[in-house]
């Protein structure tokens, strides 16, 4: 960090700053200018930096290292790819995961399953622990709704992610998932990152409804710092002052993220707006923006949906999007699921 010293600062100060600063571990380079001192401060040390703005004589402390290490692309400059089998997230692949808010049947898990499979998606979505603003809203089916989802994620062979809304649900939503989603909500909930920094199943981490970037990558940074080194970031929107959309969503997280950390960036145009409408325009924003990947909400018959209803697109919505999406990609030099129509299912 670089400490600036007040014009008017007297020797004393400086040195209580310098002082300061050697007792919290750091090496210290003083430069005395015309008007005034700057202290630079540099090496490991550890501290409140807070505490050094408060400091009689201070004007400014300006940071220049990241607060978060694991998470940065100082530490490690190369992407992460997250593997999960055969699908990569962060590769050059655009890797698109869609399905219903939550599984509410076997039918409606099914019948989303096969129609995201065949648009191209590679990864199933569907809550079955829901995180809802009213505890009289659904709140998922549970176990049971894993069930459902891993059965239809193995017969479309699509990979499967869920959201975790506790500690006490990691195991058994381990053994149904392929990815482990940590909901909007939960961002901050620093006990269940802990825990998830110990789980062997890749992590996505949704950006908290009032989050901070650099809030948001020190929560990766809890799961990184427990030795879970497979963290995706999922921009989905934040709250503004703006009303006419459920959310704002911060398409420019997307290249700031990519530039701070060495994780890959998905969206979630769904959360990111809360209407149907607005999806479509939004994925293709954030596909053009360099996202790594798509969660979209889809369901067979979203205007009887028990959760997000009015965000879902139909199947053909969802079809349509997807044939955008492979014009766009490559503009950037990126793919969504070129394979052909037949291996993706049709013939199922
Ligand atoms: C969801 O993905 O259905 C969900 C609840 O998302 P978020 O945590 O972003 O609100
Ligand atoms: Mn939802």
């Amino acid at each position: 960090m670089v400490v600036v010293m007040k014009e008017r600062a007297t020797e004393a100060e400086v040195d209580a700053v310098v002082a300061k600063l050697i007792e919290m571990g750091f090496d210290i380079h003083r430069s005395k200018g015309e008007s005034r001192t700057v202290i630079g401060a540099v090496g490991h040390g550890i501290g409140d930096t807070q505490l050094i703005a408060i400091q009689d004589g201070v004007q400014e402390v300006l940071r220049i290292t990241e607060p978060y290490k694991l998470a940065s692309r100082s530490f490690k400059p190369e992407n992460t790819i997250v593997s999960i089998g055969d699908v990569n997230i962060g590769a050059e692949e655009v890797v698109v995961m869609a399905g219903p808010c939550s599984a509410e049947s076997e039918e409606q898990v099914e019948a989303t399953a096969a129609a995201v499979k065949r648009a191209g998606a590679k990864v199933l979505r569907g809550g079955a622990f829901k995180p809802r603003s009213s505890p009289y809203s659904f709140q998922g089916l549970g176990e049971a709704g894993l069930r459902m989802l891993r059965t239809a994620a193995d017969r479309h062979d699509l990979k499967l992610i869920t959201e975790v809304m506790e500690s006490s649900q990691i195991e058994v939503v381990e053994r149904y998932a392929d990815i482990l989603q940590v909901g909007a909500r939960n961002m901050q909930n620093y006990s269940l990152l802990r825990d998830l920094g110990r789980a062997k199943t890749p992590v996505l981490l949704k950006r908290g409804i009032s989050a901070t970037i650099e809030e948001w990558l020190l929560s990766a940074e809890y799961v990184l710092a427990g030795g879970n080194k497979n963290v995706i970031l999922c921009e989905r929107g934040i709250r503004t002052f703006e009303s006419y959309t459920r959310n704002t969503l911060d398409i420019s997280a997307i290249p700031v993220v990519q530039q701070l950390s060495h994780l890959p960036v998905v969206v979630d145009p769904s959360h990111g707006t809360g209407r149907r409408d607005k999806v479509a325009p939004m994925a293709r924003a954030a596909v053009a923006a360099g996202a790594d990947g798509l969660l979209i909400e889809v369901h067979c018959d979203p205007d009887h949906a028990r959760s997000d209803g009015a965000q879902s697109l139909f199947p053909k919505q969802f079809e349509q999007l997807m044939g955008e999406l492979r014009v766009i990609a490559p503009a950037i030099g990126r793919s969504i699921c070129v394979e052909p129509v037949a291996r993706r299912g049709w013939s199922r």
